[in-house]
């Protein structure tokens, strides 16, 4: 019989699977799972009780595979699931607190032409459990509980396209973010997706209010296409005015992602027309030095030539900054650890 996954499930279902217990215990094994305890470990329930969860359930369906260290604290995280699928994650630790960025799915479809994560398409979306999933192991593995907790901030920027699996992100941001459980204030999220603006608007009229990240890439639709396929099907004007859509609706300042790839989306023209498309609400760019992959053509542009287009972008009156890429040494970049580590076998 194939086992159930407790983890993500309300302290109501858990109520249902706990009936032979008295009332508290559904809350107990709550806290207990988002403090990361497998069943042996929930030793103030009875015994014969535990062994009951054990044999039909999972508490979680997240086990971390390998860690590898990092400079500066990072530290990269190869999970396994439960069907032998692999997933990524990267630990960093930030003066305003430590951050996981995770994964939504297994692979990707967006098939960005400088990414890793999607070599080998999609292979899977990833459950709501499987995200909640990530965030307690890695919190219990550097000491963290629910109540004392290691990792402060989110970001859903690892492998796969948040909104390409809607249900289970929205799933998950509630989860991760109720008061019994691991407690993550939304706040303290972002959320970063390569432009699907029908999903744009209705997160927006969601109700939930994470920093949102956009993927632009590149000012210009052709541009754009070439490196970004989505974008033939959600071109940068409506990308934009979704983006303000979040901005009205949520009053959460909107960042731009922006790849800087040597000899493609470098040029003045992209920095004026990058200006011109983010003036008029408030926005903010993130500028990321390309991070070159073995797979992949592009080249990344030098450190001077990144400051100098930040320089650019800063004349036209945009604010940004460049973002630094804790992950790299640690192949922290889309998709690349998996793969290697697939390609080792
Ligand atoms: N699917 C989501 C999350 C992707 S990962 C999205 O597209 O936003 C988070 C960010 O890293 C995205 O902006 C993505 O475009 C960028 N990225 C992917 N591969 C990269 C690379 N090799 N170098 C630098 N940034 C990269």
């Amino acid at each position: 019989m194939e086992k159930t996954v407790l983890l993500s499930k309300s302290v109501k279902e858990l109520a249902e699977i706990c009936e032979s217990q008295p009332k508290y215990v559904a809350k107990q094994i709550y806290g207990f799972l988002a403090d990361g305890k497998d069943f042996d470990e929930m030793t103030s329930l009875k015994k014969e009780f535990r062994e009951e969860l054990k044999a039909e359930y999972i508490a979680n369906p997240v086990e971390i595979l390998e860690v590898f260290k990092g400079k500066l604290g990072t530290k990269k995280y190869l999970f396994k699931l439960l069907d032998g699928n692999l997933i990524e994650g990267v630990y960093m630790p930030h003066d305003y607190g430590d951050t996981l960025c995770l994964s939504t799915q297994v692979g990707c479809r967006m098939m960005c032409t400088f990414c890793a994560s999607c070599l080998d398409g999609l292979l899977r979306n990833l459950t709501t459990a499987e995200m909640l999933g990530q965030v307690i192991a890695v919190n219990r593995d550097n000491g963290g509980t629910a109540k004392q907790r290691a990792i402060t901030n989110l970001v859903l920027m690892g492998s796969g396209e948040p909104f390409d699996n809607y249900d289970n992100v929205l799933g998950f941001l509630d989860a991760v973010s109720n008061g019994d459980g691991i407690n993550v204030s939304e706040r303290n999220i972002s959320l970063s997706t390569s432009g699907l603006t029908d999903k744009i608007k209705d997160f927006a009229d969601s109700g939930h209010k994470v920093t949102l990240s956009i993927s632009l890439h590149a000012p210009f639709d052709e541009l754009r296409s070439k490196l970004m396929p989505v974008n033939k099907r959600y071109p940068i004007a409506e990308l934009v005015k979704a983006a303000r859509y979040y901005f009205d609706k949520t009053g959460r300042r909107v960042i731009f992602e922006y790849t800087l790839i040597k000899g493609e989306n470098d040029s003045d023209a992209c920095a004026k027309e990058l200006a011109r498309l983010t003036k008029g609400f408030p926005s903010h760019v993130n500028l990321i030095r390309l991070n070159e992959v073995k797979e992949r053509s592009h080249i990344a542009p030098s450190e001077d030539a990144t400051n100098e287009f930040l320089k650019k972008l800063e004349n036209y009156g945009v604010s940004a900054t460049i973002r630094k890429s804790l992950g790299n040494d640690v192949e922290g970049a889309c998709g690349q650890l998996r793969r290697r580590y697939i390609e080792g076998k």
